[in-house]
């Protein structure tokens, strides 16, 4: 029986430690936690920013909910497109320096309609061997041969372009790797678009709102030209500290994807409250520079603090810190002695990361105060 399966399959990976388990919160997401009764500070959101409870978006939010209702009642292309929607559009394209966006529900829904709608089966995509889930399933979804490079290895990358004699090229990567922080060689990714006459997608679901002037993302933190071939997916849901999600890029090609992504066409709008959200966060982005650089300190605060522990840092510029352990149950064993001490640090385990390089993900927010980080620290050396 079909229920029998599932429930020894449930079983195995309990046994194996594999089983995950949700933590109801009682509080809004902030570094303040509290699960079952219990406080905790928390390491784990991607509220890089500390927007996801900021006042201004409150407000913002009720204010459009009572202008424009909670729901889109429609897909985008049916009625569901209202005016807090195409200004969000309008505004992230202004900021981004591309043509034109077009809003998608979430990050996910983003990847798995862009990439079908740009590549089918004659095509190729080159992809980041540690690309996101989603940038992997939208492969899939596409059809297109699949073709997997080492992580941020460009000469690889060049061997599988020049090898290629696909019909249509399109580069895939994450801008900020989520389980290690680092950021992808975007400058070298769009010389090899450039030369092969690829398109090359970005994924900059951590980079939005953190990099760049004004926090418009890891492009404009490499100072790369919104270049044609180039698309910019963003999310809206982590920094940005609502939901949903855009693209960016040449206006022919935003058309196209407006027409035959999948994801955009067959789902209701998102709701215009959180469009309302959204703008006032865009707003609060790019006049952030005090919330990135508060962010700024925080990262070096742990850096420092935690130089000279036998745990290793990746070089991560970003508000993703992960500590790497290595043995899967010392890893469990050091995030379940920091939550005795009411700190909530997600341990990172095979098959999401290599085996062997089991780590703590510290997660850093602007709303994080300098006696949380401290109390973070030192338990961590404390545990070292
Ligand atoms: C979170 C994330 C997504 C998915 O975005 P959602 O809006 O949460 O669906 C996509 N890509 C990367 C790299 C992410 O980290």
């Amino acid at each position: 029986m079909i229920w029998d399966e599932l429930q020894s399959e449930l079983d195995a990976l309990q046994a194996a430690g594999l089983r995950r388990k949700r933590r109801t919160l009682d509080l809004p997401c902030g570094p303040q936690a509290r699960v079952d009764g219990r406080s905790l500070v928390s390491f784990c959101s991607n509220d890089y920013l500390g927007l996801a409870n900021d006042p201004v978006l409150i407000e913002a939010a009720c204010a459009g909910a009572r202008n424009w209702g909670v729901g889109s009642g429609a897909s985008h292309l049916v009625s569901g497109h209202l005016t807090p929607h195409a200004t969000l559009e309008q505004k992230l394209a202004e900021f981004t320096g591309f043509a034109r966006t077009l809003l998608f529900s979430t990050g996910y829904m983003a990847n798995l309609g862009i990439v079908p709608a740009l590549v089918g089966r004659k095509d190729a995509v080159f992809a980041d061997r540690l690309n996101h889930a989603s940038l992997i399933d939208a492969v899939q979804l596409s059809r297109a041969d699949s073709q997997r490079y080492p992580h941020a290895d460009l000469a690889a990358l060049e061997r599988l372009l020049a090898a290629s004699s696909a019909g249509r090229k399109l580069i895939l990567s994450d801008a900020v790797f989520s389980m290690d922080g680092n950021l992808a060689p975007l400058p070298g990714l769009l010389e090899l678009a450039e030369r092969f006459d690829a398109w090359l997608l970005i994924d900059d679901a951590h980079g939005f709102g953190v990099l760049g002037a004004q926090g418009r993302g890891t492009i404009a933190h490499f100072r790369l030209p919104a270049a044609r071939r180039l698309l910019y997916m963003g999310t809206l849901g982590k920094a940005a500290g609502a939901a949903g999600a855009f693209v960016a890029g040449d206006a022919t090609v935003i058309d196209w994807l407006e027409q035959r992504a999948r994801t955009y066409i067959f789902t209701t709008a998102g709701s215009p409250a959180t469009a309302c959200a959204l703008l006032a966060s865009l707003e609060l982005i790019a006049a952030g520079d005090e919330r990135r650089s508060r962010l700024g300190q925080l990262i070096a605060q742990l850096r420092d603090g935690l130089a000279g522990t036998r745990w290793r840092l990746l070089p991560s510029p970003t508000a993703i810190q992960p500590v790497i352990i290595g043995d899967n149950h010392e890893t469990l064993r050091i995030a379940s002695a920091l939550h005795e001490r009411g700190l909530w640090v997600p341990a990172i385990r095979p098959p999401t990361v290599p085996g062997g390089t089991a780590r703590l993900r510290v997660s850093l927010s602007a709303s994080h105060s300098d006696e949380q980080l401290a109390q973070l620290v030192d338990a961590l050396r404390d545990l070292a």
